[in-house]
């Protein structure tokens, strides 16, 4: 066994200082058991703990370091600015230079406004999409993770599935009684709800494919319902692209899927990947719902330190970097690895269910594909933890929760591909040690050792 000793020794001093030891909940390691490491340092595809033991890194800070951690170009161009002073809380060139270059990645986002966080975006966005329509609805699916904000923490995903928190204390009924969930995937749900009261939605909001209850690809045509009955009724197609966004390609989920089966939403919330690592998000979209923001129009919303220079200079650089060859390589890497275990799983008859979208993917210990959330909750998190624990004994790294997405980075080896199913041959057989002797079987039994789910284009 590796030694953990000082990250367990970190943990409990955190204990006196921060709630839970931890400044996001997942990373407290409650739902998997066992000690968080603390980590003191990144290169390439590995991070090292304050132990000194190291990891393949597959959870890439949830997404932002695509290109690999501390890669010198981004270093470089971190240093030279921040030796300019951190923030102005003024106009400064690099968030005009980031603005457009979003812009030319995803031409259906013609105005971009910064902020420090996904939650942030994800609030401006809604508050937008209530203003331009006057209306106060918000739809989403459950299962669906758009950030803490008190209106979309009604059955989410990411820390909320992981803690099985149905809601959170705190956000009153007032706070929700304006956001409507449906269950994801619900073609029939979505329709009925428009007819009824498609005049009162002020707007869909959705994850392109859902990625915080782990991965759950659209069926086909999911999306292009939404954009289809926003628009007809008048609502708001609000596409939270935090997680997809320049990560699934160059124009993210939209520039692959939307732009080809030809829906556009109004307005998109990105984060994670542009960033680069550093704290910010931005929302973006039509020119005409954008503009309605202060200055110009008088929806209201600012931030101290949005758009500051060390931040938009990381999220440059590491955008430069995320060119077409990054993208077939990371959809390359995600490949190789996502088949390699679920191949180790089958040849250690574990049954599971092998997700994935783009190069985001998941693995349910479930007796059938996953398409929604209530199926995503029969995940066997018992088994997980068991997976997930020998993969770190054996130096990789994943998210230490059932219900999130893995993330590749470019910076990956072979021989740090080799390492990760290596890890997983192990890992294959604790689980199935772990299921022969306390849970043996599912109350549904599987009718196949392996399912896939992945995304299929509509015609
Ligand atoms: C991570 C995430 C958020 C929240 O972003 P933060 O920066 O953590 O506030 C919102 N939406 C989606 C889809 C995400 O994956």
């Amino acid at each position: 066994m590796a030694t953990t000793s000082r990250s367990q020794i970190w943990h409990e001093r955190a204990q006196h200082s921060i709630p839970g030891g931890v400044s996001s909940p997942v990373r407290a390691f409650n739902s998997v058991g066992g000690t968080p490491r603390y980590f003191v340092k990144g290169e390439g595809s590995r991070i090292w703990d304050v132990d000194g033991n190291s990891y393949v890194d597959l959870v890439g800070s949830w997404g932002p370091m695509i290109a690999g951690h501390a890669h010198p170009e981004v270093v470089g161009r971190v240093r030279s600015t921040l030796e300019n002073s951190f923030s102005f809380g003024a106009a400064s060139p690099g968030e005009v230079e980031l603005a457009e270059e979003i812009i030319r990645r995803v031409p259906a986002c013609e105005r971009v406004r910064f902020v420090s966080s996904g939650t942030e975006a994800v609030m401006t966005a809604v508050r937008l999409a209530r203003a331009a329509t006057g209306r106060s609805l918000i739809v989403k699916f459950a299962g669906c993770y758009h950030g803490h904000s008190d209106a979309l923490l009604v059955q989410a995903g990411s820390g909320i599935a992981t803690l099985g928190l149905p809601n959170s204390p705190g956000v009153t009924v007032g706070q929700t009684q304006d956001t409507i969930v449906l269950p994801y995937n619900d073609v029939v749900a979505l329709d009925e709800l428009f007819s009824l009261r498609g005049d009162e939605i002020a707007a869909v909001i959705t994850e392109p494919t859902p990625a915080n209850m782990g991965v759950v690809p659209p069926v086909p045509g999911f999306n292009a319902l939404i954009a289809e009955l926003t628009s007809t009724h008048g609502a708001l197609f609000i596409l939270d692209e935090v997680m997809t966004g320049f990560r699934i390609s160059r124009g993210g989920w939209w520039g692959k899927y939307g732009q080809a089966e030809g829906w556009t939403p109004d307005l998109f919330t990105f984060g994670k990947v542009i960033g680069g690592g550093m704290p910010l998000a931005a929302v973006g979209g039509k020119a005409t719902v954008m503009n309605i923001l202060a200055p110009l129009g008088n929806v209201y919303q600012a931030g101290t330190l949005s758009g500051n220079p060390v931040a938009t200079a990381a999220g440059l650089s590491t955008l430069e970097l995320c060119d077409e060859e990054l993208y077939r390589r990371i959809d390359f890497l995600a490949e190789e690895i996502g088949q390699g275990i679920s191949s180790a799983l089958t040849e250690q008859s574990v049954a599971h269910s092998y997700q994935h979208a783009g190069n985001l993917f998941s693995f349910f210990f479930t007796p059938q594909g996953v398409e929604n959330f209530a199926q995503a909750q029969q995940q066997d998190t018992q088994a997980f933890s068991v997976f997930f624990h020998a993969l770190l004994e054996h130096g990789v790294s994943i998210p230490p929760s059932a219900f999130e997405a893995w993330f590749v980075s470019n910076a990956l080896s072979d021989a740090d591909v080799a390492q990760v199913l290596d890890a997983a041959r192990h890992a294959s057989r604790a689980v199935k040690d772990f299921q022969n002797k306390h849970r043996v079987h599912f109350s549904q039994s599987p009718a196949h050792l392996k399912y896939e789910r992945h995304v299929t284009q509509q015609s």
